[in-house]
């Protein structure tokens, strides 16, 4: 991931009567940055949001750029849903099994079946399953850093030359 990959969050739904709808957020403007820093997914956007005071930057869907300010109480969300939770695209897996069920789908259907999510930030606010096995030094620091648990691991096989194996690594 570098900074130049994250996307603005686009937000699909202002909830009524959030600190959001008060503000005047409309579905279509997307959030750029929080209090200086550029969330790269929900995770990001939820401790961001978690503090008091925020400054945000806010493109609308006229391609206009907007100052906000925000006080709050602490961990007050602010009633934003967005259209997804990855604002720098999914991470996928670098696995071959040879019984990979994305690799047996039949060709022509649409682009998604064909994502091989193996992405820790889906696990942690979904509970969808991974293998750990594609994640930089980086990644790694910021489970640690931000605590990201439970992730829901697929483990394949608990002896590691059999995974080995298995996951074709
Ligand atoms: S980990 Fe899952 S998606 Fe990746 S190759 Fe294996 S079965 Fe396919």
């Amino acid at each position: 991931m570098t900074l130049s990959s994250v996307r603005p969050a686009k937000i699909t739904n202002v909830l009524p009567g959030s600190i959001a709808e008060e503000v005047g957020f409309e579905v279509g403007d997307a959030i750029v940055s929080i209090n200086g820093t550029q969330p790269r997914d929900l995770i990001d956007y939820n401790f961001l949001c978690a503090d008091e005071f925020l400054a945000l930057e806010v493109l609308d869907s006229h391609g206009k750029i907007h100052q906000v300010e925000i006080e709050k109480d602490y961990d007050d969300n602010l009633g934003l849903e967005f259209e997804t939770a990855l604002f720098d695209g999914l991470i996928q897996c670098n696995n071959r099994c040879p019984f990979c069920f994305i690799d047996q789908q039949p060709p022509g259907k649409r682009d998604t079946l064909y994502l091989k999510d193996d992405d820790y930030r889906l696990s942690f606010l979904y509970g969808s399953y991974l293998t750990l096995t594609n994640l930089t030094q980086k990644e790694w620091q910021r489970i640690e850093a931000m605590r990201l648990s439970p992730l829901f691991v697929s483990v394949h096989a608990t002896e590691p030359d059999i995974r080995i194996r298995l996951l074709k690594k």
